[in-house]
Formats: C-alpha cells, structure tokens, sequence
C-alpha cells in the first residue's frame, strides 16, 4: 500500500473548479428556495467526463483510480457546490463494472460516460425497513423472459433526473432462504418508458433541496439481461460496493469541512468589531483551528481507505471511520461556521446556513453513524454483534 501525500491531483481539481466557478453561491441559493434541481451543473459535469471518471477507458470513460474520483467529489464540494445531486453515479457504477456481464457494459458504460444516460438512482432503502435492508419487501416474481416487481422504495434521491435505477429487489422469499443476506438481487431498470406508467414517483420535500423520491413500483417488467449478476446475489453486490461510496461521501465532507474553513477565516479576517477583525479573538480562531485539524484527520483517513482499496485489501475499516470522521468534520466546520458569522449565519443571502443543512445528511444517509460504530465494534473490535 502506498499513500503520495504530496499528490494533490491539481489537473484534476483545475478541471473541476473551471465548472463550479460557474456555479456560485447564488445559483444554489436560487434553486435551493425553489426546490429545483441543477441540471445545468450536472450536465455540465456529465459532458466534462468528471462524473465518469471510474468507467475504464474501453467504454468511454477516463479510467481513473478512486482517489481520483474521491479528489472531483472533494473539489466540488470545497468550491460551494453540491456533488449530492449527482454522486450517486459515481457510486452505483461500481455494481456494474464489477458484477455487469460484457453485454450490459457495453450497452450502458459508453453511453453513462457520454452523458447520454443517467444513472443516479440506487433504490434500497423501504419504509417499513429502513436499516434493516434484508427484510425488504419490494419482490421480482419470474416470469417469461424476465421479472415482474412490484412494491415501494423510499427516501430515494433524484428519482426525477435519471433515466437508470439500480435496484435491490427479493427474488426468494426471506424464510426461504439459509441466510437473510440471499436471495436479493440487482437489476439495472431503464425508467424512461415506466415513470408515470410501472413508475410511480413522488416527491418528498427534505429541509435541504434534494431531490427526494419515493417511487411505488407496480407491475414493472424488467427483462432478464437486467439482471445484474448472480441471481440471489444482489445485496453482497451492495455491500461490497459500499466501502468505495463511504470513501467518496466521506471526501465530500472533506470538501464542506474545507468551504466551511476557508468562509470562516474569510470572515473572521474581514469583520472588524472592537477596533480589531473578530478572527484576532481566541474564542474565534481557536474553534476554527480546531474544526480544521478535525478536517486533517479526516482527510488522511479517506487516503488511507482509497490506498487500501487499490491495492485490493478489505477497506471496511478504513471507509467506515473515513465517513464517520469526516462526516463529523464538516458538522463541526458547519457550526463553527456559523458561529463566526453571528446573525449573518442564518441570513439566506448568504450561503452558510444552505451549506449547514446540507451537510447535516452525511451522518443519516447514505449509512447513520449508529450503523458505522456496529461494524467497527462488531468487525473490527471483536464485540458481540448488536443488531
Ligand atoms: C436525503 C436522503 C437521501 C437518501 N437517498 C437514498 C437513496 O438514493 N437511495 C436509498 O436507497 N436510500 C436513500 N436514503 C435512505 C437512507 O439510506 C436511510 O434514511 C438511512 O439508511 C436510515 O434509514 P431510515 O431513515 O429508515 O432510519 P431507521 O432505519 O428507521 O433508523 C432510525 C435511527 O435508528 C438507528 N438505528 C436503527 N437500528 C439500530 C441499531 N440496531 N442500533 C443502533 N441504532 C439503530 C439508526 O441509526 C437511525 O439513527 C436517503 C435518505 C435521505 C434522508
């Protein structure tokens, strides 16, 4: 394993900072108090081949390292955007490279690199269930020449903006299997001709614009070169996905711990109150001090887990704690934040407080922080399994 902590990537974060300079604070703003969603930005994104990074070079993409792709989620989030509207793209891709037959690659890689399609959809999580994804009720029946599914997925991001959705699915009933982690399985679903038809999607208002679905699934056809790999297989395919989607939320928060940073020195530098910038005030510089060695930590733990994981080791360990430092790495920026802006912080005109509801998700979702300290005390501790 080997970590270049003298690599910064700076081509690549150029290539993305000459996209989101284009993108300042008051367009975020605009659409966040009109619930709409950035298809400029993610197109944008999607044409300039950053979003594409992870597909190899064969299909279209650039082939790049998952540090590489941890360094564009980072950059975009430390210049004010917000990656979240489409980062799932980066993450869902990895079922399909690793697990997708030769067929489905070359029908979906190319054109997800192009721009063509959009793949930002992952439909797991259900009402009933939530955490406990192996009791998920959403059922692929047999049928000829494919799956019929129907049930519910919920609390699904951008179920509006895409035209693919991965989705995890039962295939053999729960008390018919050997262990609750068999018998679901992954089907890539092509949405374009189904919603408003086997696709029924509803927004859900969230206290930061995001895009939020639920999507009731009713008779939908998925013919069977959809599946996506083993038959029953599906939900290790997820979990085995999941360390490279920790690493790069993680270094999202990296990216809002450093926005957070880099606005709050601004202003503490900017402000003058008693004659002197308020930064010259210990109880001003020291949380913010404080906030960035926070972000350090955090930084070198999702080095750490993106080393690992290139060089073929289990990253459960390292992906975890990065998600889990980082995510509280960016909530404290985010406070500290706006404490250093006093009234300002909550004053929509400036992009503090959009910024703060945005970032409290990542110790919710994609995985809640409870759910990261199990797997460490369990898998890495050795305590007895809580759950
Ligand atoms: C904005 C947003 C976007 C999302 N996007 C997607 C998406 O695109 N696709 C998708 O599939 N899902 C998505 N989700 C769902 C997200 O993954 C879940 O909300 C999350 O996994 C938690 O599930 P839940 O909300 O049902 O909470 P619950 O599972 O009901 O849990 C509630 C609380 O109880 C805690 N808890 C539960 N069991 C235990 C235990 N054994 N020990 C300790 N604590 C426990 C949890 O940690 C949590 O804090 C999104 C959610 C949000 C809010």
């Amino acid at each position: 394993m080997n970590i270049d902590l003298n690599e910064n990537h700076e081509e690549l974060r150029r290539r993305v900072r000459e996209i989101t300079a284009k993108y300042p604070d008051e367009y975020w703003q605009d659409l966040d108090e009109n619930r709409k969603y950035p298809s400029e930005f993610v197109d944008e994104l999607s044409r300039s081949g950053l979003l594409s990074v992870l597909i190899p070079k064969e299909y279209g993409g650039e082939g790049r390292s998952l540090t590489e792709a941890t360094v564009v989620m980072e950059e975009i989030q430390a210049n004010g955007c917000n990656g979240g509207v489409c980062h799932a793209q980066m993450y869902i891709m990895g079922t399909l490279l690793k697990h997708g037959n030769e067929e489905q690659k070359q029908r979906f890689l190319p054109k997800i690199a192009s721009g063509e399609l959009r793949l930002q959809v992952f439909g797991v999580t259900e009402k009933h269930t939530g955490s406990d994804t192996t009791k998920l009720r959403t059922f692929a029946k047999k049928v000829d020449g494919g799956y019929l599914v129907n049930g519910h997925k919920f609390y699904i991001g951008r179920g509006q903006y895409s035209d693919l959705m991965l989705l995890l699915a039962r295939t053999t009933p729960i008390d018919e299997v050997e262990k609750k982690v068999d018998g679901l399985s992954t089907f890539l679903v092509d949405m374009r001709k189904e919603k408003g038809k086997s696709l029924d999607i509803r927004p859900i208002r969230t206290m930061m614009n995001h895009s939020l679905t639920e999507i009731y699934i009713n008779d939908l056809f998925i013919p069977d070169e959809n599946l996506v790999g083993e038959l029953g297989r599906g939900f290790r395919y997820i979990l085995d996905g999941m360390n490279a989607e920790r690493l790069l939320i993680a270094s999202e928060c990296v990216g809002d711990a450093k926005w957070f940073i880099n606005r709050s020195v601004e202003w503490a530098n900017q402000r003058e109150l008693f004659e002197r910038p308020i930064g010259q005030n210990q109880g001003i510089q020291f949380p913010i001090a404080r906030a960035y060695a926070s972000m350090l930590a955090a930084e070198m733990m999702v080095k750490k887990g993106c080393a690992v994981f290139e060089a073929g080791g289990n990253c459960g360990e390292e992906a975890n704690t990065s998600l889990l430092l980082a995510s509280e790495a960016s909530w404290e920026a985010a406070n500290v934040a706006m404490q250093t802006y006093g009234g300002r912080g909550f004053d929509a005109n400036f992009a503090i407080e959009r910024k703060f509801r945005e970032t409290r998700l990542y110790q919710v979702a994609p995985i809640s922080k409870n759910l990261i300290l199990a797997y460490l005390s369990e898998h890495v501790l050795g305590l007895p399994r809580s759950y």
